[in-house]
């Protein structure tokens, strides 16, 4: 029998703007709708990590709820590096990958610092960067979603790009980057939610979280045709 797979969804309250708590649905449905069992443990500021953590999921957030949560988050670095050198499974979007970074300095110049699991840095700018976007990963094929953000970050040499924008701005507008990965840590401007645009990301993300405590259990193929039609008329628009 199957252990149940523990999502833990990092502030629910704060860190979901553009549906992106839409992650963790798409995730427990497609363990639900295959009978494989699951938990969901909301964590928000003052709560416990589990210590079972498979999968770790963080949405996006305005500057404001990032300084909200702020110490909250950079409190728990210790526990966060070294659930990603044990290589939990984490998706941290927008204003939630900012902050899994070293540091996200707003257009303002305040300084919020991240907990340095993944090796960018975010400065904010005046111009935003919104619209629909697709990138095209060597992980898991494309990706759709939604990115609005004035935080322009910069990949340093411990990270690598979750891949390579093709109508969007990505990680700076400058480079084709978008987002950026180590180890099983994904990070990505995507909103949308962007898993239900891109079923075989959530896949992915799921077979390297049982992978990684040895199990590996049938994903049986899911009819994903609603998703593959979203995700192409997201495509076929560009905001
Ligand atoms: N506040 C950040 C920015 O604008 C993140 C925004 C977001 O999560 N959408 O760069």
């Amino acid at each position: 029998m199957t252990r149940p797979l523990t999502l833990v969804h990092l502030y629910p309250r704060e860190m979901n703007i553009y549906g992106d708590t839409g992650n963790v649905m798409v995730l427990r449905k497609r363990l639900q709708w295959r009978d494989l069992p699951v938990t969901v443990v909301p964590v928000s500021v003052g709560d416990p990590l589990p210590t079972d953590a498979d999968i770790v999921l963080g949405g996006g957030g305005q500057d404001a709820a990032q300084g909200e949560i702020g110490q909250d988050f950079t409190s728990r670095g210790p526990e966060l590096r070294a659930m990603a050198d044990d290589g939990v499974v984490m998706l941290a979007i927008c204003g939630s990958y900012q902050m899994l970074g070293h540091e996200f300095v707003t257009q303002e110049g305040l300084r919020i610092p991240g907990v340095g699991v993944l090796d960018v840095t975010t400065q904010g700018q005046p111009v935003r960067l919104i619209g629909n976007n697709y990138v095209d990963t060597p992980d898991a094929g494309r990706l759709v979603g939604y990115e609005n953000h004035s935080g322009l970050t910069t990949l340093g040499p411990d990270a690598r790009p979750l891949g390579t924008t093709q109508s969007g701005r990505g990680n700076n507008g400058k480079d084709g980057s978008e987002g950026a990965v180590r180890g099983n840590v994904f990070g990505t401007y995507l909103h949308g939610p962007v898993l239900a645009k891109s079923p075989r990301f959530a896949d992915e993300l799921l077979r390297r979280a049982y992978a990684r405590r040895g199990d590996n259990p049938a994903l049986e193929p899911l009819d994903d045709t609603l998703p593959e039609i979203a995700a192409r008329v997201a495509v076929g628009r560009p905001r």
